[in-house]
């Protein structure tokens, strides 16, 4: 009885600890190890766990916070840059760029892996300049059913992938990416 009492009290006492802990915020971010220890252990019957798993989100927040608060600045330009900018180019490029130098690496990594250069100068039906025959044909066929679309859209980071649509379609939140490839292989020939 008493020895249980004792592992009440110590139980008790950890908890104090934990919320104790939780109340430094970020400054106990070098805790979180053993705090994710401490929560992820099995039918323990005591509160500690659930302290513990509590203590963490609170510091995991305050960190995210602190992470999101922190000034930083376009590694080319020197821009302020925000931090879901900030997040995408560490994802994409491992180096800190605003949005603007973000889009203009792309393509000139699009570009450099295609080998081709930016060049509209295909007029389609409407008047919209293209750089492909292949994109002209595909806004010809949408000016002449009447399908609204933007041409030469911005680029996307879609389920990790970075793609540039070459045309959106507002009305159906659809994409359409024209892979430029002027070729086409039927039946083993090469078509032009
Ligand atoms: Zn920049």
């Amino acid at each position: 009885m008493k020895s249980n009492m004792d592992l009440k009290q110590h139980s008790q006492a950890q908890q104090y600890a934990l919320k104790a802990l939780k109340t430094y915020g970020a400054f106990a971010e070098t805790w979180l190890g053993q705090l994710d220890d401490l929560a992820a252990r099995p039918n323990r019957k005591e509160y500690s766990p659930v302290a513990a798993a509590a203590a963490a989100r609170t510091i995991r927040e305050a960190v995210q916070h602190r992470e999101q608060q922190k000034e930083r600045c376009c590694q080319k330009c020197g821009k302020q840059v925000a931090f879901h900018e900030f997040e995408r180019s560490m994802r994409l490029f491992q180096r800190i760029y605003c949005g603007k130098c973000f889009d203009e690496t792309c393509v000139k990594r699009r570009n450099r892996e295609t080998g081709v250069e930016e060049k509209k100068d295909i007029k389609t039906v409407d008047g919209t300049l293209v750089q492909s025959t292949g994109e002209k044909m595909i806004a010809n066929w949408l000016a002449n059913a009447r399908l609204e679309y933007r041409y030469d859209g911005c680029l996307r980071i879609m389920d990790g992938f970075q793609i540039r649509p070459d045309f959106y379609l507002p009305q159906f939140d659809v994409f359409i990416e024209y892979w430029g490839m002027d070729t086409l292989r039927v039946w083993g020939n090469t078509v032009r």
